[in-house]
């Protein structure tokens, strides 16, 4: 049966085959497979700002952005093509992995015109890393809560406290940080204000944090009395959990297209089985045709998502779905890949994979959270007691 997509395919054809056309031409030896999700050494980060620039120039780094800001203002269909033509080809996306789809547009929504100008254009050519500074050890999933202070002095914040998990946070060089500026506020989200700030500025100390895999994946920052300019605000004071949530559904709307690198690995572990005659194993092709039948019911899934966007209604609780049949696939595929091959399998990337996918539950809204958003808005179940 056709994706949506390729029910489509006449809206997207001319996209395609100019995006298949230039891949061929630009996405070398050099580019291809580059993974964002190893620790981003110099080499990593050399050969993704390469890869970056490329990006940008034709156009295809950010292409569901406005034409003013750098983008090809597609439409969502071609969008999916574009992630189908990207995932097949194994070309890597931009640099930016949360600036590009979640920060800028935010920037774009909130932004002051300076602040626009300023910070886009370094962003969509990967010039500039940013990393997205929500998280606090005690704040996670209820996100509201955070602790992180910034008083307002003369023309600047001073910022005190904590974040933790932050992506790309050793090579950044800005963050979309959540800070609280009014503690006596009577709900906490209203207490909250969104600062761009300068990773670079005095009082900031990054330290890297090592996961089960060997790399360190992200990093905990401290924030010592550290002065941020009050132009540097991205919405008004007090004011920052319409810009976090504006980021956050970014992210969310991305879920339409996570099925398709995982569908790439569930059909390379296929062949590799194939190849070395493990197939000949009924139980091990009940549980290949297991994972496969699970990766299209995945497909099904996106395409409705897709729909939804296409028709212009913003995501609804479909994304929750997705994301927790997509992360408990993802985790699973790993484990069924090293029962199939055997202890071989520990050595290439499944042995990592197995460790990686500890984290797919968690990142980007946890299964347990997830789960409430459906029992909630699907079955329509009692709602879960709020804290506040
Ligand atoms: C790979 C990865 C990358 C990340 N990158 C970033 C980043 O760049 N920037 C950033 O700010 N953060 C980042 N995070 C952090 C991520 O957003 C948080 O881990 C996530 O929001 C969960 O918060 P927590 O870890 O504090 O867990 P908690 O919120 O403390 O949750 C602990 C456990 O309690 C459960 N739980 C919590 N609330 C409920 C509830 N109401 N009902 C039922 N169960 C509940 C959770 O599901 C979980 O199992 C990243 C995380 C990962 C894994």
């Amino acid at each position: 049966m056709d994706t949506l997509v390729d029910a489509t395919a006449t809206a997207t054809a001319a996209y395609r085959s100019e995006l298949r056309a230039w891949l061929a031409d630009n996405l070398t030896d050099r580019y291809r497979g580059l993974l964002f999700r190893s620790e981003p050494d110099e080499d990593w980060l050399t050969r993704m700002r390469e890869w970056n620039l490329l990006l940008a120039d034709a156009g295809y780094a950010a292409p569901s952005w406005p034409l003013e800001h750098g983008g090809r203002a597609i439409g969502v269909l071609e969008q999916a093509a574009h992630a189908e033509e990207m995932a097949a080809a194994e070309a890597p996306g931009p640099i930016n992995a949360l600036g590009i789809p979640n920060i800028a547009p935010a920037i774009m929504s909130y932004g002051t015109p300076e602040q626009q100008e300023r910070f886009l254009g370094p962003l969509l050519r990967g010039e500039e890393i940013w990393c997205q500074g929500f998280s606090e050890p005690d704040s996670g999933s209820d996100l509201a809560s955070l602790q992180c202070r910034a008083e307002r002095d003369g023309d600047d914040y001073v910022v005190t406290g904590q974040k933790v998990w932050t992506t790309l946070g050793q090579v950044a060089d800005f963050c979309e940080l959540l800070v609280r500026t009014d503690p006596g506020a009577s709900r906490a989200s209203d207490g909250i204000t969104c600062l761009l700030v300068d990773v670079r500025s005095p009082g900031i100390e990054i330290r890297p944090l090592r996961t089960i895999t060997g790399s360190a994946e992200f990093n905990e920052m401290f924030f010592d009395e550290v002065r941020v300019p009050v132009s540097s605000r991205l919405g008004d004071e007090h004011a920052g959990w319409a810009v976090a949530m504006s980021t956050l559904s970014n992210e969310r709307g991305g879920v339409a297209t996570l099925h398709l690198r995982l569908r790439a690995r569930i059909r390379s572990l296929i062949d590799t089985a194939r190849e070395l005659g493990l197939t000949e194993d009924p139980v091990v092709r009940d549980r290949l045709a297991d994972l496969w039948s699970e990766g299209e019911r995945l497909r099904f899934l996106a395409d409705r998502s897709l729909a939804r966007a296409a028709a212009g209604l913003p995501p609804g609780p479909e994304s929750s779905v997705i994301k927790i049949a997509w992360s408990q696939l993802g985790a699973r595929l790993p484990v069924v890949a090293v029962d199939v091959l055997g202890l071989a399998g520990l050595e290439g990337p499944w042995g990592l994979d197995l460790l990686h996918g500890r984290s797919l539950p968690i990142a980007g809204g946890t299964t347990e959270v997830n789960r409430n958003i459906v029992g909630e808005r699907v079955l329509g179940l009692p709602r879960e007691p709020r804290i506040s």
